[in-house]
């Protein structure tokens, strides 16, 4: 774990270019619902060229167990990804760079394998938005809202407004979706870069890979 300071200068000055190419920071391993394991999907992106990446499952980090996050070759920013709720809007947070050991995040994890899994049963557990933004600073980390254009929300300047106030430090701005499950479009990545500057939050991206061929993970996000 670094300091908090070092790694969010550090997430910072990720240039545009290199999301997707050449650092992907949400990526879904066999711990969660992906098809990989943790170290295949290490191996993969070396192979790739990647130079940075996270592995960000769904309400657990037990992928960390199977990988040296320490490695070499490559920079691992240790990751999650919380389903949540903030009153009617349920929403992906990101932590990066979090002490999985911090007992405020232990109380968020998963307590079941399909809980990592299934939308369905991922929508249940009612984590409130602020207190898993609040979790992940507490465990020294960074916390990102993730595709927010695939967010049921109505306001969605009022939304990131609140969810800043609860501690965000950054916003997903690199991703591969552009309309909400691909059918109604609300908030483009341009829009939602806008909302960054606005609201001076970190832009990060991944392409929330959860297949088993890293190559083929290639999208547009403009
Ligand atoms: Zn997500
Ligand atoms: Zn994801």
């Amino acid at each position: 774990m670094e300091d908090y300071r070092f790694m969010k200068n550090f997430l910072e000055n990720i240039s545009e270019d290199e999301f997707f190419s050449k650092v992907n920071l949400h990526l879904h391993s066999c711990a969660s619902d992906g098809m990989l394991s943790p170290k295949e999907i290490v191996a993969q992106a070396k192979a790739n060229g990647l130079r940075m990446i996270s592995i960000t499952d769904h309400n657990t980090m037990m992928a960390y167990d199977e990988i040296d996050p320490e490695d070499k070759d490559i920079k691992i920013v240790k990751g999650i990804e919380f389903d949540c709720w903030d009153g009617y809007v349920f929403m992906h947070i990101l932590g990066y760079d979090v002490d999985f050991e911090c007992e405020e995040l232990k109380k968020l994890y998963a307590h079941h394998k399909c809980s990592t899994e299934y939308d369905i049963i991922r929508i249940f557990p009612k984590r409130s938005a602020k207190r898993v933004i609040q979790a992940i600073k507490k465990a020294g980390g960074i916390a990102v809202v993730a595709h927010p254009c695939c967010m049921w929300s109505l306001n969605m300047d009022n939304t990131i407004k609140r969810l800043v106030s609860y501690g965000l430090d950054g916003i997903e701005v690199y991703y591969p979706y552009r309309r909400h499950r691909r059918i109604i479009k609300f908030y483009g990545c341009s829009d939602i870069k806008k909302l960054a500057e606005k609201y001076s939050l970190l832009k990060t991206g991944g392409t929330d890979f959860h297949k088993d061929d890293l190559s083929h993970d290639t999208f547009n996000f403009v």
